[in-house]
């Protein structure tokens, strides 16, 4: 079938790498004033050392028996210390046990991590209240190749000798940005699994998930294609009605563009970062979820598959090799063509001054994936797929020395570079 030649909407429907850093750093700042308002409203005794330290060993082995019971597929015995008394807790611990079941677990744990006291909960249950962020660390089978973590916030209060889950959503602010935000935590899911690709969508949409599943195969085999690092093609797509999981904020930059996707990093330590990801979970825009194509998820795809090298590549590489991918994954189909973008991209060239970076990206989105893009373009057309992979392992491995590894690879500077882009016609 001869398709009609395309135009490159996605071009302006695509991530910022940084956007989620900072999303991140402003829940942060926000999880400081419960605390900080706390101390000034009545306290409760302190609880004597000896009591803190029974008290975390008993609520941990709640916490182990709870992940047990998902692992075994016991509802009864991951409901045994939760108050059901509260029938809206129930509902929603009931829907995450099933969410759980519908992944398969290498490992789960879930452990104490911050204490966090809040007077109105004490007010509310009595001076036994407990409330603590809980670190849920976990390895999904078939999809993680390392264990990961992420936190959820939970109250509990003494019963007898034993200890009662009564809020599970109480203390949300204190979490890290993606905390309690997974796609577990909302309404009943599906997850459709076709070969090594995960899609995760709302229960009533498990067509949706079927269809998004097809378009990520297609798009895993395309990403294999172009990028010559190893990567196993296992992944996550998340795309379901809640704008809050994994917290992303779907529309951003002064020029109110919208995000269609993104490449979220995982942690085995903190969520929100500091060390190497384990893997990532690429998530899709709520509002565009119905309208996802191949062509996108090979762009998040690419991060998925590059995040594992580290996260120290420039932008210019890190969106310009999956905006490489993007393209070639295009035009694999000799009916279908990239041209139009090329001469948008080719116009935009004269007044390029720098290899865009975040400043660029965030003053022109649309321009800065164009030249990002037209960066790569040239590159491979110099070097190969294989060696200019080799230069992102190289640059995203490494906290300095950029220059240094980029006139290793390529014998250029920046300034070199960034002639030789703008003269390139492709
Ligand atoms: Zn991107």
């Amino acid at each position: 079938m001869k398709h009609p030649r395309r135009l490159v909407a996605a071009v302006t429907t695509l991530a910022i790498a940084g956007a989620v850093a900072v999303v991140g750093v402003r829940l942060q700042q926000g999880a400081a004033a419960p605390g900080n308002s706390a101390a000034a409203v009545k306290a409760a005794p302190p609880t004597p050392t000896a009591d803190v330290a029974a008290r975390k060993q008993a609520i941990n082995k709640l916490l182990s028996a709870r992940a047990t019971a998902v692992r075994r597929g016991d509802l009864k015995a991951f409901l045994a210390a939760v108050n059901t008394k509260d029938a809206k807790l129930a509902a929603r611990q009931r829907t995450l046990f099933a969410n759980l079941r519908q992944f398969g677990f290498t490992r789960l744990e879930y452990f104490l991590a911050d204490e966090h006291q809040v007077p109105r909960l004490t007010e509310k249950y009595g001076p036994t209240a407990f409330s603590s962020r809980v670190m849920m660390r976990y390895q999904l089978a078939g999809l993680d190749a390392k264990p990961v973590q992420t936190d959820v916030a939970y109250t509990f209060v003494r019963r007898g000798s034993g200890w009662l889950l009564v809020e599970d959503n109480a203390i949300d602010e204190v979490l890290s940005y993606a905390g309690h935000r997974q796609p577990w935590d909302y309404q009943p899911i599906t997850v459709v699994r076709r070969g090594k690709v995960a899609v995760v969508v709302a229960q009533r949409e498990a067509a949706l998930g079927a269809k998004i599943a097809a378009i990520a195969q297609q798009a895993v085999s395309g990403v294999q294609r172009h990028w010559p690092q190893p990567w196993n093609g296992s992944v996550m797509v998340v795309a379901m009605p809640e704008p809050q999981v994994l917290s992303i904020f779907w529309t951003v930059g002064a020029g109110g563009w919208t995000i269609a996707a993104k490449d979220l990093p995982i942690y085995d330590g903190e969520p929100h970062g500091g060390g190497a990801p384990a893997g990532s979970r690429i998530v899709v825009n709520p509002e565009l979820r119905t309208k996802l194509d191949k062509d996108l998820l090979a762009h998040e795809m690419t991060h998925a598959a590059a995040v594992l090298l580290g996260e120290q590549a420039p932008m210019w590489m890190v969106e310009g090799y999956a905006e490489y991918v993007r393209c070639a994954v295009i035009e694999d189909d000799p009916h279908w063509t990239v041209d139009p973008y090329r001469k948008t991209v080719r116009k935009s060239l004269p007044s390029m001054k720098a290899l865009p970076g975040p400043a660029e990206f965030g003053a022109n989105g649309d321009r800065s994936y164009g030249q990002a893009w037209w960066t790569i373009e040239y590159l491979i057309d110099r070097f190969g797929e294989k060696k200019v992979a080799a230069l992102y392992a190289d640059l995203a491995g490494h906290a300095s020395g950029a220059d240094a590894i980029l006139k290793k690879h390529t014998k250029m500077t920046p300034a070199q570079l960034l002639a030789a882009v703008k003269k390139f016609r492709g």
